[in-house]
């Protein structure tokens, strides 16, 4: 059975993640920061598969947490198959008013954390193979006004995807990011109505997209069919970008 370890698996994006893996036969562990409530309802809620899903309270931030997860997940589960770098923040402000604390944390959840994960895995992975998947955004390929934090991290994670694709392609490690557009979560539910309606007046589709949706993106790119794709970055926005 495949292992797939999923930052930021307790809500939204990540936790659709967690229920289409587990549902595809992979054993799945998961990392939540401070939702331990949620966690606790999702795997629970997995019923029988639940037996072979983790969760770890974990801030991506913490490098020796990442070895941690990544260790305990190794001894639980088995050798990690695939890493998705799901757990991201978005911290908006206009630049002129961004503080140095805010351009930080959003930097340090989005690009440290893939990186703190990656570092963790990519030895098993030089050994055996496995795919790693970032999740990026438009806002890292066309920029967003009053998230320049936020653009800035995805942008990284992007050239990271692209940089570490090339350095592990030839030990059959596949290294791909997701872009999504507006995806109804948690994350997009904190715009208030003004913000959301101009939002949405942007997308060629006209509405936001489903977690569900970019989850099995997700278990695609993980899969064999994806064999022979690696170092890309794939948009599901309806057109936004
Ligand atoms: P969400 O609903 O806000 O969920 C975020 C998840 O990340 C939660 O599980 C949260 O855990 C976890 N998390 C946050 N900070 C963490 C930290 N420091 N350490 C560990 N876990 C942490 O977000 P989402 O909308 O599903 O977004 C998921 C990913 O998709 C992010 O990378 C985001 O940038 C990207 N994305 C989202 C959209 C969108 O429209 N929603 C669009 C483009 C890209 P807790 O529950 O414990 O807080």
């Amino acid at each position: 059975m495949k292992v797939a370890l999923i930052t930021g698996g307790s809500r939204g994006i990540g936790q659709a993640m967690v229920k289409e893996f587990a549902g595809a036969c992979y054993s799945v562990a998961f990392t939540y920061n401070e939702n331990g409530a949620a966690a606790e309802s999702l795997v629970t809620g997995l019923g029988e598969q639940a037996q072979r899903a983790l969760a770890y309270q974990a801030d991506v931030r913490d490098f020796a947490q990442a070895q941690g997860v990544v260790k305990a997940v190794q001894e639980t589960l088995g050798p990690i198959d695939v890493l998705i770098n799901n757990a991201g923040i978005r911290r908006d402000r206009a630049f002129h008013n961004m503080d140095p604390e805010l351009w930080r944390e959003v930097i340090e959840t989005n690009l440290m954390g893939p990186f703190n994960y990656s570092r963790a895995v990519i030895g098993g992975m030089i050994r055996r193979g496995g795919v790693i998947l970032n999740v990026a955004s438009v806002s890292g390929l066309i920029g967003i006004a009053g998230q320049t934090n936020y653009s800035a991290s995805k942008a990284g994670l992007i050239g990271f995807t692209k940089a570490l694709s090339r350095e592990v392609a030839r030990f059959s490690v596949r290294v791909n990011a997701i872009a999504p557009g507006v995806i109804e979560t948690d994350m997009t539910e904190s715009l208030d109505e003004n913000a959301r309606r101009k939002l949405l007046a942007h997308i060629p589709m006209g509405c936001p997209g489903t977690p569900e949706q970019v989850a099995r993106l997700a278990l695609y790119l993980a899969g064999e069919d994806a064999a022979y794709v690696t170092g890309q970055v794939f948009t599901m926005d309806g057109g936004l970008s």
